[in-house]
């Protein structure tokens, strides 16, 4: 293509999010023979993961570093966003479908009067075309779409687009912007996580999700000792949160998380159409159910009729003794 893409990583914590490095091979893909410039925002020294995009394929960075970028504002991250992209007048900017990336890229593409394709699940570079395949109708559907006049924008899915290996001998510009964050009507004081620590859910290889069948706060617990031995992160029904069993912070489906874990573990959860839409692109479902007629079982590829807390305990007792 030989154009100039922007990506627009993530940066958690003082550590890069998996899916900008995502974007990057994103970028990379559309833009084999182009440049692929990234953009982190957030307070103090950025130059390190600027690097690390670099490592992941970028060809060079540029960081801007504000005290009011210490956490996110869709003010703030779009005046710094707005900064570089008026400098580097990029052809594409690429950035992952993440709370951040759904909140900031509509506002930048209404302040460049853009398009945006949002939430796409995998590219083709077809001649000079840049197909993405998006989910349409919860998850039922995929359409593909073409660019045919403008910026080339997209958010991508986080666990689609497999990330370029490191390479940590590459080398290129990691440029500090100064730029101007001021007039922020919103200021974040204090940031409360509901969600205990570990592994990011909407990043998560392995989730192991309950629902109302898991009948009470403390049957998750099963849950949570299977997912600590897969390296996983524990996820939830609508069900299981309205009856109070954990916080809706775990919710997954139409109106919680979309996820696209590697392995999905529903547990106690009847596969609600609802439900279906945040998890079913999942590359392998399995579904622990006592009802083998529960609708979940049509979208598993592995089904298991059986008590929950037979089964569960079993499964973590196994992989532990596969581990050893
Ligand atoms: P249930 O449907 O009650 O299923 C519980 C399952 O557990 C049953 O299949 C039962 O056989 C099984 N079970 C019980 N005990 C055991 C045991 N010991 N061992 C094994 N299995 C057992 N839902 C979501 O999940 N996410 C959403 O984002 C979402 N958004 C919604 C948006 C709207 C507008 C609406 C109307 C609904 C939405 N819902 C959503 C709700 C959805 O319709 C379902 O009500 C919900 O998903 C059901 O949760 P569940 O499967 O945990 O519970």
């Amino acid at each position: 293509m030989g154009k100039k893409l922007l990506v627009i990583g993530e940066v958690r914590d003082g550590a890069l999010r998996n899916v900008s490095f995502e974007a990057v091979a994103a970028a990379r893909k559309i833009n084999e023979d182009g440049e692929v410039v990234a953009a982190l925002f957030g307070e103090g020294n950025l130059e390190q993961l600027g690097n690390e995009m670099i490592y992941y394929g970028a060809d060079r960075a540029v960081v801007v570093q504000h005290e009011n970028l210490k956490n996110y504002t869709s003010e703030g991250y779009a005046q710094a966003a707005m900064a570089v992209i008026e400098d580097e007048n990029p052809e594409g900017i690429i950035m992952g479908h993440t709370a951040q990336g759904k909140d900031l890229t509509p506002k930048i593409a209404s302040r460049l009067e853009s398009g945006l394709i949002s939430d796409a699940t995998d590219i083709e570079v077809d001649g000079d075309d840049v197909v993405f395949t998006r989910p349409i109708y919860s998850g039922k559907a995929f359409e593909k779409k073409v660019v045919t006049e403008g910026l080339l924008f997209a958010t991508i899915r986080p666990n689609n687009i497999a990330p370029l290996d490191r390479d940590d001998t590459r080398s290129g510009e990691v440029a500090v912007k100064d730029v101007e964050i001021k007039d922020l009507r919103t200021v974040i004081k204090d940031i409360i996580r509901k969600t205990t620590e570990g592994v990011d859910l909407s990043e998560a290889k392995v989730i192991v999700a309950g629902g109302r069948g898991v009948k009470s706060a403390d049957g998750f617990k099963p849950l949570e000792e299977l997912a600590e031995v897969l390296g996983g992160a524990v996820g939830a029904s609508r069900g299981a949160c309205d009856a109070g069993y954990c916080d809706y912070s775990l919710q997954i489906g139409q109106t919680g998380k979309v996820v696209t874990p590697d392995l999905y573990i529903a547990c106690g959860i009847s596969g609600a159409i609802q439900h279906l839409a945040g998890m079913s692109n999942s590359k392998v479902i399995v579904a622990i159910n006592k009802d083998p007629e529960a609708n979940i079982f049509n979208v598993a590829d592995y089904g298991i009729v059986g008590d929950l807390f037979e089964v569960v305990p079993k499964l973590t007792e196994e992989i532990k003794k596969l581990k050893e």
